[in-house]
């Protein structure tokens, strides 16, 4: 097999021959380092590169080189490998381009030079941007073979789920792959059977849901102990920060989740204003990341839906959808928030066949060259607006205020303004979504009347619902569903009656001792990323002060 290649370029050959030394030695094994000696050279292998369909993984150039600056480089070079990590070389003097490098050439790294010792100041960053890479790279395919319609739920549900946990597969949409047939007829399946997810080793899945593949793809679905410290339920950004802590911090944790690690923020295809990463990360990015580092510290990751939370004394019982049930003497809520439902004619029998909740990143590709609508006006829908402008011919705004000025962050607004095929409709509104098979129109109202226009995508960003219904009535929430703790619980300066601990409630606790909350699902929370790990990490100093009354 080919190996991906890591190109180095600068006119000063001393310093290209060092590069190219040190990524060799790194990386040799898993990567082909191949070197230019200026942007015009490096853009000429680049071309050849992509005639051989070959793969690029990063770009490493100096800043300073006659003819093209390697910003001037690097923006070139994105247009040919868009997903290439682009890190550029520069001396101290120059850290001010660099940045701005961030924002025009998209570049994801500036490292000053010298570099030495690279074990210190080159090869952490690079690693890091390689293992990114590798996410979304598909090497030549030996995966799974996923079989199904474009426009289906359940086949867009299993393609969410693929991906968003990483497993490599090529999907085959029936109505335009005419062999997919042959591969059903060879494993004696047909059409009514769709989807069908087909196995390395010859085996298939019928009809298949995200909870019947989990254990096929060797994602856990049973807890492997009864009773643990803290059971974590939902790994978006607070689930996965208590985990984090928990783990690391001694307490035997388990963390319940149906979907891949990563929660609401796994859908932003790209969050540009969480500490740390000047040039975004995407929220893939962010929960596979925090996985890996919970995992690393010891904490269990249980593909299943919570579906109840039962009390017994000073046992807490989360139960499982499988019917299983984990204890626990601590439980930390964090299931976040879900997608409100477009609440007009025909939305809810064209949802997963054209109308799609949240980004469905997945849907990108099919999208490609097509207009895509995008309902809602906040930082979501900006993000998404962006990401799906990469793949679709236009991509079009609906938005029911004046603009976007009042919901959504400057640096969004000024991205758009920037994009080309982004259109924002203000003051306008879908009254119908049309079709029989697959979404085929809107009814719009607009400032100019009503009208009708084809479509056949529309991602729904209308605010989110806290989904709590499944946890008991004693668990005290809002009118609106979001969970109430810590001095929350006091109405009129009262704690409710059930609450029998001499103690106050600690900040994050609810109204049952011992069951805490934390992230988007708490009534009051701040809705970003950073205040969920905020709480997640919060919630487990108290867990500790809760734990050690034992
Ligand atoms: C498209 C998009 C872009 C965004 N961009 C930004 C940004 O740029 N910057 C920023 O700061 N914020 C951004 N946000 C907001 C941010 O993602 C959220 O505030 C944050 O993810 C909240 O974290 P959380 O852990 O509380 O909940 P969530 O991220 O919602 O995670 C909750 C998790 O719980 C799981 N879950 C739900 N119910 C159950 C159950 N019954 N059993 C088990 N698990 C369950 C869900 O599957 C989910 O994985 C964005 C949000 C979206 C949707």
């Amino acid at each position: 097999m080919t190996r991906p290649i890591l190109l180095a370029v600068d006119d000063d050959i001393s310093v290209l021959e060092a590069v190219v030394q040190d990524l060799r030695r790194q990386y040799g094994a898993e990567y082909r380092i191949i070197r230019a000696a200026g942007g015009q050279a490096a853009l000429d292998s680049l071309n050849q590169l992509k005639t051989r369909e070959e793969a690029v993984a990063l770009i490493v150039s100096d800043q300073r080189m006659p003819g093209m600056t390697g910003v001037e480089f690097l923006e070139r070079a994105r247009e040919l490998y868009p997903e290439a990590r682009r890190v550029l070389l520069t001396a101290y003097a120059d850290t001010e381009a660099a940045i701005r490098a961030i924002n025009s050439a998209r570049i994801h790294y500036y490292l000053n030079k010298p570099w030495d010792p690279p074990e210190e100041k080159l090869y952490p960053v690079l690693g890091d941007l390689l293992d990114d890479w590798k996410v979304g790279y598909q090497p030549p395919f030996e995966g799974l073979r996923v079989i199904g319609h474009r426009w289906s739920l359940k086949d867009h549900r299993v393609r969410t789920f693929l991906s968003s946990n990483h497993v490599p597969y090529r999907w085959f949409d029936i109505a335009a792959h005419p062999e997919a047939l042959d591969m059903l007829t060879d494993h004696q399946a047909g059409p009514d059977q769709l989807p069908v997810v087909l196995f390395g080793d010859g085996s298939m899945l019928a009809n298949a849901e995200p909870e019947a593949l989990a254990a096929r793809v060797g994602l856990r679905i049973q807890a492997a102990e009864d009773f643990y410290d803290m059971v974590v339920v939902g790994a978006g950004p607070a689930g996965l920060a208590a985990a984090v802590y928990g783990a690391s911090e001694g307490l035997r944790t388990v963390v319940i989740e149906p979907e891949a690690p990563g929660g609401q923020a796994g859908s932003s295809s790209r969050i540009e204003n969480y500490l740390g990463f000047p040039s975004g990360l995407t929220g893939a990015e962010l929960g596979r990341r925090a996985h890996t580092q919970a995992a690393r510290f010891g904490a269990e990751f249980v593909t299943q839906r919570a579906t109840g939370l039962r009390i017994d004394g000073q046992y807490r019982f989360v139960q499982l959808a499988d019917g299983r049930e984990v204890s626990s003497h601590v439980v930390l809520l964090a299931p976040g928030v879900q997608y409100r439902k477009l609440n007009i004619p025909g939305a809810d029998s064209l949802t997963g066949r054209g109308i799609y909740y949240g980004a469905a990143l997945v849907e990108a590709a099919s999208c490609k060259d097509e207009e895509v609508y995008i309902v809602g006006g906040a930082n979501s829908a900006g993000q998404a607006a962006l990401h799906f402008a990469k793949f679709a011919c236009k991509v079009t705004m609906l938005v029911r205020g004046k603009g976007l000025s009042a919901t959504m962050s400057k640096y969004l607004i000024d991205e758009i303004g920037r994009t080309s095929n982004i259109v924002v409709e203000a003051k306008t509104q879908v009254l119908e979504v049309l079709g029989e098979e697959h979404l085929e129109a809107l009814r719009l109202r607009g400032p100019a009347g009503e009208s009708t226009v084809p479509a056949s995508s529309l991602f729904v960003f209308i605010g989110a619902a806290p989904g709590t219904g499944w946890l008991p009535p004693c668990l005290l929430r809002d009118e609106k569903g979001f969970l109430l703790a810590g001095p929350d619980l006091r109405i009129n300066g009262k704690l409710p009656e059930s609450w029998r601990e001499s103690r106050d409630p600690f900040l994050l606790e609810s109204s049952i001792p011992g069951v805490f909350v934390a992230g988007d699902v708490r009534h009051g929370s701040i809705k970003r990323v950073a205040s969920a790990v905020g709480e997640g990490s919060i919630a487990v100093q108290f867990a500790h002060q809760y734990l050690a009354g034992f």
